[in-house]
């Protein structure tokens, strides 16, 4: 995925320059404009200092090519999701200022139906990855279409294919999980023999490594193996 960062100047109509809250969920939006650059709409928000053509920007546009413009760091406020009113679920996860805690990202597409190209499809799953993890969000319940914060018709693909946007979060969370979904679902036999004794682990042999689960091998070692959820860190004891 190729990032270029090509950022507004800091203005009071797009990129407002305030600090960003902790990240609570990414937007996600068509540029409602059919075949227009990401280039070409980061112009626009940068056209908007001017003042003549209102509030408006994002922090990702990601190109008819799969490219992606950076033109708010995440660190910063974008004019995204502002409205007069919300959705009161969205306030609920959000609170009553969605600007102040969401990234946004554009999405160029290819006709008024907001239909995407293979490429700005593909590099919108794996940012949202990239996103979900480096944030700790949760993809199924912290991705967020624009209409399901304000109601605005945006993304209008998605809204008009709630499947095609179930799919999307699948998609984005398999992405995350990364190899470990691929090897549950081909998992095999493992053998080992551990200090002169024989075992066989449910696992995966694949490019040259070998894959079964720490819980399994420490706990032969005679170890006890434990789970700290909120830290996500195994914690592994001697016996007593
Ligand atoms: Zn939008």
């Amino acid at each position: 995925m190729k990032i270029i960062k090509d950022l507004l100047t800091i203005n009071e109509y797009s990129r407002p320059g305030l600090k960003l809250n902790k990240v609570q969920g990414v937007v996600v939006h068509w540029v409602a404009n059919p075949n227009t650059s990401a280039k070409a709409n980061r112009n626009f928000f940068e056209n908007r200092r001017n003042g003549k053509s209102g509030y408006g920007s994002a922090h990702y546009i990601i190109d008819l090519d799969g490219s992606v413009i950076l033109a708010i760091p995440p660190e910063e406020v974008a004019y995204h999701v502002g409205a007069k009113s919300y959705r009161s679920e969205a306030i609920k996860r959000l609170g009553t200022y969605p600007n102040g805690n969401t990234l946004g990202i554009e999405c160029t597409h290819v006709d008024w139906n907001g239909k995407m190209t293979p490429e700005t499809y593909e590099t919108l799953v794996l940012l949202c990855a990239d996103l979900c993890k480096k944030y700790n969000l949760n993809p199924l319940t912290d991705l967020y279409r624009h209409y399901d914060i304000t109601g605005k018709l945006c993304h209008k693909w998605f809204v008009d294919h709630p499947t095609e946007w179930e799919t999307f979060k699948q998609k984005v969370k398999e992405q995350m999980g990364g190899n470990m979904d691929k090897i549950a679902a081909n998992k095999e036999q493992v053998k080992f023999n551990l200090l002169g004794k024989n075992y066989s682990f449910e696992g995966l042999i694949k490019d040259g490594k070998t894959y079964v689960t720490a819980r399994d091998l420490l706990e032969v070692l005679g170890f006890t193996v434990g789970w700290e959820a909120q830290s996500k860190t195994v914690i592994v004891k001697k016996k007593d």
